[in-house]
């Protein structure tokens, strides 16, 4: 361009130099013609040269404004950009692109330059600076030969990428540590994933799909695996077990959870979602192991390894559902003793051998249980009355026979009762009340017994009796009737007893206190039944007052029961003060079962009465229970022979000692003597002779109503005694 120039600016030096010699030269002379030709070319040259120039000129401007532009451009750009040419050489390069590689020294081949980068560059290569930040460099190949290198921050996305890789990697160690199978499961039932624990507990292995896994559900008539498999959407919790066989690892109880998994979008539009989820094994067996066990120690009796009460309980009721039941109830008698004489090592022995005994002989599908104590039962069922019978004596028999125990031969006398339902009804509570009378009264005959209907009916009697004693009180169902009590010698009238009689009208008869008062017992009716009776005689002893023909004292029976209660001694003084009743004039017959052990409880409450001047005496001594003890005791006015001493009288030895006895330690403690049921005038005699000085007995009157004991007035007056 400058050659133009400088050929321009010639033309027109050589113009004015041409234009000069014109001017000096005469026109028209050669010299002039030649001058002016010359100038006139120089002038056309310089011209040409001129616009020449001045195009070059413009050109050159529009190129490096182009460049000037392509620069601001390539600055704009959001990252580095650089520009190379045909010859790989970087042309233009932005500010960006420097600070990304800041060792770049432009003109050099690109890859001389960054020869890491040329190898790897087309499909993007990452590229770390020193502070740290991430350039993603990628090439394009221009079509008119050259390339652009482009250069983008891509920290943010690294790092975010990182921070993802290493979530991966912790999940990675949490699925393989987790002491859980973790079995992800294509719709199909098809593995898609599972951590190691999978394959430990499925055999050692992961199966590659569901059906493989030789899963099967623990209960049966719940879902399968097959059915987990066919509801990929449902959530749910199955227990199944595996046995993968063979060398693997033994069966395991597993605790299958199903979980679906968001759908994952399909790979291709128009596919299907792709469902997965994910099925979680957790090994159970352990915590199933003892949870069996521990069923197994609440149901099972620890000595005999038999059932227990709870068990039979239990099984007595399903066993009725089903229907044809028999029980045996079975006691050891005897035990008690031999532990007492060997010790309960023995003990020990002989329940165990018993247990086995019964297992032995009874069939597979009958059971035995141990309800504790000597108390056995065995449920068999489907038998027939003899079937059952043969059933209950092979047990008595195997039972009888001897036990040896370190060199010690020792019986038992075992009790066996049977009863079947039907006939008893199907009721879990009948069949164990009829087997239970069936072996007491086994225990009693030292026979088997099978229960039959008069037992039943026994047991039906009992039941209606102390449904109607409950009522009885408010029905004013009770009376009393009195006995007179005389004196020995004079035949005086110096008490009577009162004696409790009780007409049903639920049982339409007269009950007499044989039964009435074992079914209050049982009912705990005996404190109010003799707080009634206490009531009604001091009302009567009250109307009789200044009657001499009326019983001076009024003797009642009191239970050992109400004797306990604390306030007896209170209520009983003042119930006299309100019917106005002197306390001596009130005899309280203590009875003959009070314990020997209550003596020091009762003493109080007698001593109590006794002080206030009530009269007290010991009911049916030499009879059975009292003792000497109790005579000694207890603060006792009197002493009343039991009639079966009496009775004896006066030809029996036995009888003729007791009364004699028993009329000593009287006599020593200033007791007095009534002799019961006399009947007899030489039974009189003969307790005259010990010096009993009261009788009571159907020989001078039977207990009788008051107002015949002790007519109205208006006819009382010659009351006639025997
Ligand atoms: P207990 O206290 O020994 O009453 C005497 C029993 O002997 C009465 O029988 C009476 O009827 C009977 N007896 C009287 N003399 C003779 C006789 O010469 N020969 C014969 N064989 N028996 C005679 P009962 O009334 O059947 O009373 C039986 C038992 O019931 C009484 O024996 C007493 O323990 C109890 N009992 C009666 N009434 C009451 C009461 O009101 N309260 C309490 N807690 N028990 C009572
Ligand atoms: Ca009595
Ligand atoms: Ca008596």
């Amino acid at each position: 361009m400058r050659s133009l120039e400088i050929f321009g600016w010639g033309g027109f030096a050589v113009l004015l130099a041409g234009v000069a010699v014109v001017a000096l030269l005469p026109p028209g002379s050669l010299a002039w013609f030649v001058a002016a030709l010359v100038a006139l070319l120089a002038l056309g040259m310089g011209v040409a040269m001129q616009v020449l120039h001045r195009r070059f000129l413009t050109v050159e401007g529009q190129a490096s404004e182009m460049r000037l532009r392509m620069a601001l451009v390539m600055e704009a750009v959001p990252g580095g950009f650089a520009l190379c040419d045909r010859e790989e050489r970087l042309s233009l390069v932005n500010s960006r692109f420097r600070d990304v590689f800041p060792n770049l020294a432009l003109e050099g081949k690109l890859g001389e330059l960054l020869p890491d980068l040329v190898a790897t560059v087309e499909e993007g290569v990452d590229h770390q600076l020193a502070d740290g930040r991430w350039y993603r460099i990628t090439r394009h190949v221009l079509p008119q030969g050259g390339s652009t290198l482009v250069a983008i921050d891509v920290t943010p996305l690294k790092r975010r990428e990182e921070e993802l890789l290493a979530r991966e990697a912790r999940q990675r160690v949490v699925l393989e540590m987790a002491p859980v199978g973790i079995w992800e499961l294509d719709a199909e039932g098809k593995t898609v994933f599972a951590n190691p624990q999978t394959g430990l507990l499925l055999g050692g292995r992961v199966p590659g799909s569901l059906s493989e896994a030789g899963l099967y559900p623990v209960v049966a008539g719940r879902p399968t695996a097959e059915v987990l498999r066919q509801q990929p959407q449902q959530r749910g919790a199955l227990e199944v077990e595996c046995d993968p066989g063979g060398e693997g690892p033994p069966r395991r109880m597993l605790l299958a959870s199903s979980v679906p998994l968001p759908a994952v979008p399909p790979a291709l539009p128009g596919l299907p979602l792709s469902h997965t989820r994910i099925l979680t094994l957790l090994d159970i067996t352990e915590r199933r192991v003892a949870q069996a066990e521990a069923e197994r120690l609440a149901w099972q009796d620890p000595l005999t390894s038999l059932g227990n009460r709870a068990l039979f309980q239990r099984m007595l009721e399903e066993r009725l559902e089903v229907g044809g039941v028999t029980l045996l109830f079975i006691e050891l008698g005897g035990l008690g003793r031999l532990n007492e004489r060997y010790g309960h090592a023995l003990g020990d022995a002989l329940l165990i051998a018993s247990a086995a005994r019964l297992t032995q002989a009874v069939r597979a599908d009958d059971a035995v249980f141990r309800l504790g104590g000597n108390k056995f039962a065995v449920l068999a069922t489907g038998l027939e009355t003899k079937a059952a019978s043969w059933l209950a004596e092979r047990l008595h028999q195997l039972l009888l026979d001897t036990f040896r125990h370190g060199g010690l031969e020792v019986g038992l006398s075992p009790a066996v009762g049977v009863a079947r339902s039907p006939p008893v009804a199907a009721d879990a509570d009948a069949l164990r009340r009829a087997a239970e009378l069936a072996r007491q009264r086994s225990a009693k005959e030292d026979r088997v017994i099978l229960y039959e209907d008069a037992l039943g009916d026994e047991a039906e009697h009992k039941h209606r009796i102390r449904d109607a004693v409950t009522r009885a009180i408010a029905a004013g169902e009770f009376r009393l009737d009195w006995q007179p009590q005389f004196d020995a010698g004079e035949r005086r009238l110096v008490g009577a007893e009162a004696l409790l009689r009780w007409h049903s009208a639920a049982l339409g008869r007269e009950v007499p206190p044989s039964e009435l008062f074992p079914a209050a017992a049982d009912v705990g009716l005996l404190e109010e039944i003799d707080l009634w009776v206490l009531e009604e005689a001091l009302a009567t002893k009250s109307r009789w007052a200044g009657r001499h023909d009326a019983p001076p004292v009024v003797a009642i029976n009191v239970s050992a029961a109400s004797l306990r209660e604390p306030g007896f001694a209170e209520m009983v003084m003042e119930a006299l003060g309100r019917h106005d009743v002197p306390p001596d004039e009130l005899e309280i017959e203590i009875p003959e079962d009070v314990p020997a052990r209550d003596l020091d409880a009762l003493a109080q409450t007698l001593d109590a009465l006794c002080s206030q001047g009530v009269r007290l005496s010991l009911d049916d001594f030499g009879g059975g229970a009292s003792s000497m003890a109790h005579l000694v005791q207890l603060p006792v006015n009197r002493v009343k022979l039991d009639r079966s001493i009496v009775r004896g009288l006066p030809a029996g030895a036995r009888e003729s000692a007791v009364l004699r006895a028993v009329a000593a330690v009287a006599r020593s403690l200033n007791i007095e003597l009534l002799g019961e049921g006399v009947e007899k005038m030489e039974q009189i005699f003969a307790l005259r002779g010990q010096g009993c000085t009261v009788v009571q007995g159907f020989l001078y009157g039977r207990p009788v109503p008051a107002e015949e004991l002790v007519p109205p007035l208006a006819n009382s007056d010659d009351r006639i005694i025997p």
